[in-house]
């Protein structure tokens, strides 16, 4: 099974990805740990990615984009994952569908948190991280509102929208919920 998570900064798909990968067995791979990783073991990606992760940018298309391909050929991915954060632009998903087709595989579906721009900043400004000070969580937030439309319609065919409000068990809920209509075969036993 082959999932995404998209949504703005502060939706709370982390934790759901989380959730969601414990539930199904599936890895979570995740870009903002994946470059952390790499930020910790000093590579030179690490290095490249760090300027742009601070301000708040996003990181380049080809070093996300091969950082994402390295660690979609590893072999605890065979059977599906949970992409958290990535794709976040069009270029970037284009990029996800060649890299899934090489291995004859496709998505099975892509689940869209949708928060209030309120409450997504609130949850993030209580968390603490180095990169969630005010200015530089408004230009993600910025900056994921102006390719959000562009990746809907990329992904029409295969997005559920899941309301990304109130308590991790309740949107939790939801997300379960959504999967299961994208993918009927899906029983509940699995999704817990
Ligand atoms: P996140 O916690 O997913 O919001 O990611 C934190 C930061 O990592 C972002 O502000 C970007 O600098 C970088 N990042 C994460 N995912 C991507 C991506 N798919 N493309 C480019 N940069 C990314």
């Amino acid at each position: 099974m082959r999932i995404v998570l998209t949504g703005p900064p502060g939706a709370g798909k982390g934790t759901q990805a989380q959730l969601l990968s414990q539930t199904l067995g599936l890895p979570r791979i995740s870009t903002n740990d994946l470059f952390r990783h790499h930020i910790s073991e000093g590579t030179e990606l690490g290095m490249r990615a760090k300027s742009y992760i601070d301000a708040g940018e996003l990181v380049p298309g080809d070093v996300t984009i091969d950082m994402v391909h390295n660690r979609l050929i590893e072999e605890d991915t065979r059977s599906g994952f949970i992409l958290d954060g990535f794709p976040r632009t069009v270029q970037q998903a284009i990029a996800l569908d060649e890299i899934l087709n090489e291995q004859l595989n496709q998505l099975w579906a892509v689940l869209d948190f949708e928060i209030a721009e309120e409450e997504a900043l609130i949850r993030m400004l209580s968390r603490g991280r180095v990169d969630d000070t005010p200015d530089v969580v408004r230009h993600r937030s910025r900056l994921y509102n102006l390719e959000k439309q562009a990746l809907r319609d990329y992904y029409a065919p295969i997005l559920v929208t899941v309301r990304a409000e109130g308590k991790v068990e309740e949107v939790r809920a939801r997300t379960v919920h959504a999967l299961s209509e994208q993918i009927p075969l899906l029983q509940y036993s699995e999704l817990g």
